[in-house]
């Protein structure tokens, strides 16, 4: 097995990463450093929690310390771009700890906030700049930002960019950077539009590809409950009542329903909060803290909201609503079996989202145990006939856009949080991708998401 020392990271990199506690290097890892520290392009198809950060961070770190190009203001050396502002964050923090030996200079930028501490950092001048699109395009315009010096230029969740509607900030960013550069590119799926976004960013790229740690998945005890939908809150206390589930992830695929989950709860004297795309940076950060902190119970989110949280210790993981891309599924039940520890997933299923069950047991090659022991069993739900993903997704759209208020699951025209493509086929629903006209918009506005 490799380890770190077989790579040719610089000491105050390996010493990083032994005050960090890493030991040997992620299967992304092992493939992609040497890769990168040659120089290559890079297209690696790999999700949060396969230790990709590190992938792309360490070799950067090294190549710039090595490199030593002088740091002009408001010329960052290195880009990365990420889709939201937690794993931004998470990337920045990151950087902060692998590069804690070495003289170099991070910054963050993310919208949702005041600019003023971003704008300084940038004037001073620094060697690797994490952003997310929108603050990016902005700072660019008010010309506190310029990307003329850009040598290493990062992609992170490019299929989260795309799900985001971003895909147009991404192509106004790209012609800014300068021609010659060296470019990561990083995706967990490569449906065709982010396929042929690559081909048009990478040179000659090297491929690496890891699946999920299937280590992880194995050490998670799943289980399906099937239950009729006006059940479900009412199951969610039942299951909460067991004191067992101790730190509490809920998924649930809208923003209202994450709301009403969550006043659920908390009117059953269960702690809980909400995170989503529509809440405060303030507020997310706070409902972060208070769950990493045990102060709080249940954490209830959607897909994007949670992307890239990394908490340890979460015990149970809930999906409440399915996801129709099975992807999901697996990034979701990935939170809880971290670092050695077990896990359980549990999924709440309803007659209709059975076709979602049916292509998340295809994706993953497992079938997944039925847990009748619940009061809330419903033989009409676990017997129904099935039908295709794209018909129950019409049906469960259609239900979910119900009653939602400010919980439309289509947002008009602004393009800023559509799923576009399905992994289960889909068709059946509404489609419109997101293509929010970003240069239509005053500066500082950024469409809203609908996660
Ligand atoms: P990521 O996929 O980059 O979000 O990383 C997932 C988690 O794995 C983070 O908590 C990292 O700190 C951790 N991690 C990354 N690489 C290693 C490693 N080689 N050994 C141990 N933990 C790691």
């Amino acid at each position: 097995m490799t380890q770190f020392s077989d790579l040719k990271l610089i000491a105050p990199i390996q010493q990083a990463l032994k005050d960090t506690g890493y030991e040997t290097p992620t299967p992304i890892q092992a493939q992609a450093i040497p890769v990168v520290l040659e120089g290559h392009d890079l297209l690696g198809i790999a999700q949060t929690g396969t230790g990709k950060t590190a992938a792309f961070s360490l070799p950067i770190l090294n190549i710039l310390a090595e490199r030593q190009t002088k740091r002009h203001p408001r010329c960052p050396r290195t880009l990365i771009l990420t889709p939201t502002r937690e794993l931004a964050i998470q990337i920045h923090t990151n950087l902060q700890t692998y590069g804690k030996h070495l003289r170099q200079k991070y910054a963050v930028i993310f919208g949702g906030v005041g600019q003023g501490n971003q704008v300084r950092d940038l004037a001073q001048g620094v060697d690797v700049l994490v952003a997310t699109p929108g603050r990016l395009l902005d700072l660019i315009e008010q010309r506190y930002l310029n990307l003329e010096r850009v040598e290493i230029f990062v992609l992170d969740e490019a299929d989260r960019m795309l799900d985001m509607g971003f895909m147009r900030d991404i192509k106004r960013i790209v012609p800014m950077l300068p021609p010659k550069r060296h470019n990561l590119f990083f995706s967990a799926t490569m449906p065709p539009e982010i396929q042929t976004l690559a081909n048009t960013i990478l040179r000659s790229p090297k491929k690496v590809e890891v699946t999920p740690p299937a280590t992880t998945v194995k050490r998670i005890k799943q289980s399906v409950m099937f239950v009729e939908k006006k059940e479900k809150l009412n199951l969610l206390v039942h299951l909460l009542k067991n004191k067992d589930l101790h730190k509490v992830l809920v998924f649930v695929e809208m923003k209202h329903v994450a709301n009403k989950v969550a006043e659920k709860l908390e009117k059953s004297g269960i702690s809980a909060a909400a995170i989503h795309g529509n809440k405060s940076q303030g507020a997310r950060q706070r409902a972060l803290e208070d769950f990493t902190q045990d102060r709080i119970r249940v954490l209830v989110a959607t897909d994007i909201a949670s992307r890239g949280i990394d908490i340890d210790g979460i015990t149970h993981v809930i999906n409440f609503e399915l996801s129709n891309v099975p992807e999901s599924y697996v990034h979701r039940i990935g939170r809880t079996a971290r670092a050695g520890t077990d896990g359980d997933a549990i999924s709440l299923v309803t007659a209709e989202e059975k076709s979602y069950l049916y292509a998340i047991e295809k994706t993953t090659r497992h079938k997944i145990d039925i847990d009748r022991d619940q009061p809330y069993h419903s033989d009409e739900a676990e017997n129904a006939s099935t039908m295709s993903v794209g018909k129950a997704k019409a049906i469960i759209e259609g239900q979910r856009g119900q009653g939602g208020g400010g919980g439309r699951r289509f947002s008009r025209g602004g393009g800023g949080g559509r799923r576009g493509g399905s992994a289960g086929g889909g068709g059946g629903g509404p489609r419109r991708q997101g293509g929010g006209s970003s240069s239509s918009r005053p500066s500082g506005s950024r469409p809203s998401r609908s996660r």
